[in-house]
């Protein structure tokens, strides 16, 4: 029989990791069940700038080993699985992953969001040997190389600026007229004389033999074609939520995202919470992913302690 934790929660990224911080420290067993490595999506940022108490900013992956050092400090255990399927309904949470079965009281879902793909000829063939979603893992590849980054707002804009530490030239192809970005990321692009942007351009297909050559983009006002040199494409056209291992367990909004009350950040089921990017929300911050957390934890500890009751 698996030992019953207080609480498990699934994901160790910011939400997750603050969610365990809290929960360790409030003495609940607590149990991070994360799939790959701590941090979710901000390890794979090179430079997060924008979260308080770093005025110098911080790489990703020093941030998320931070967050992981002071949950384990007060207790909180992290386990490394491939969470399958989950059976939530009852008072004890049943977690099945690929390496064992977890037993909670209660469970915080933080499993975050992962990149969207474009679904155009040649991205799958090429993940790995010149199609990327991760310019921190797979920049320093690109060293005097042509890269085009996909997309228009903070994701990609930032990254394409970091890219040009290694790329001889950085071209953004956005669909619209207008970057999306916050200003401050956007004034460091345009200023930087390698990254040019392709306005009102889709890119369409990816071509190469072994690796990446070249890809083909249109502009979707004058529907011109043309296929333009490049050694990699790193896209970042937003992100899909990790919620395929729940399935029909928890209402979720048309995209997947995990609906959950603003107020306590509890679900349909009672013992249920989630936290981060993995719900409805208009602003996506290791900041709002880390308030997420500490409500969710702090929502866990009065279900637990019999404070709340679900109607
Ligand atoms: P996002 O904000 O959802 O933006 C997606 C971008 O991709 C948009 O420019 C969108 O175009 C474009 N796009 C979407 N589908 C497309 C498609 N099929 N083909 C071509 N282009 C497509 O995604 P994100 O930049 O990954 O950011 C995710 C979240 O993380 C956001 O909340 C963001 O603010 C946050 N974030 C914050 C920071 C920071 O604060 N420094 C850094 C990174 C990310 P349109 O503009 O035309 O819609």
């Amino acid at each position: 029989m698996p030992e019953v934790y207080d609480v498990i929660i699934i994901g160790g990224g910011p939400a997750g990791l603050t969610a365990s911080l809290y929960t360790a420290r409030a003495r609940y067993r607590t149990l991070v069940l994360e799939r790959l490595a701590p941090g979710g999506q901000v390890a794979t940022t090179a430079h997060v700038e924008n979260y308080p108490g770093f005025p110098q900013g911080m790489n990703g992956v020093d941030l998320s080993l931070r967050m992981l050092e002071q949950a384990e400090r007060f207790g909180a255990e992290v386990m490394y699985d491939e969470i399958e399927r989950v059976e939530l309904g009852g008072p004890v949470k049943v977690i099945h992953g690929l390496g064992g079965t977890y037993e909670a009281r209660a469970v915080i879902v933080a499993s975050g969001a992962s990149p969207r793909r474009l679904g155009v000829t040649g991205e799958e063939k090429f993940v790995g040997a010149g199609v990327s979603y991760c310019a921190t893992c797979d920049g320093a590849l690109y060293g005097g190389k042509r890269v085009v980054v996909v997309g228009g707002a903070d994701s990609a804009v930032e990254e394409a600026s970091f890219l040009t530490r290694f790329a001889a030239q950085v071209t953004i192809v956005h669909r619209r007229d207008q970057l999306r970005a916050t200003p401050i990321i956007v004034e460091r692009a345009l200023a930087n004389p390698k990254i040019q942007i392709m306005y009102d351009t889709v890119l369409e297909a990816i071509y190469g033999e072994r690796a990446v050559t070249s890809v083909a983009v249109r502009n979707v006002k004058s529907n011109a074609t043309e296929t333009i040199a490049a050694d990699g494409v790193f896209v970042y056209i937003g992100l899909v939520p990790n919620t395929g291992f729940l399935r029909d367990s928890l209402p979720m909004d048309q995209s997947g995202y995990v609906l959950a009350s603003e107020h306590d950040l509890s679900t349909a089921l009672a013992g249920v919470f989630v936290a981060g990017d993995v719900r409805p929300k208009s602003f996506r911050q290791v900041a709002t992913a880390v308030g997420d957390g500490a409500l969710a934890a702090n929502s866990v500890e009065k279900y637990l302690s019999g404070v709340t009751k679900h109607e």
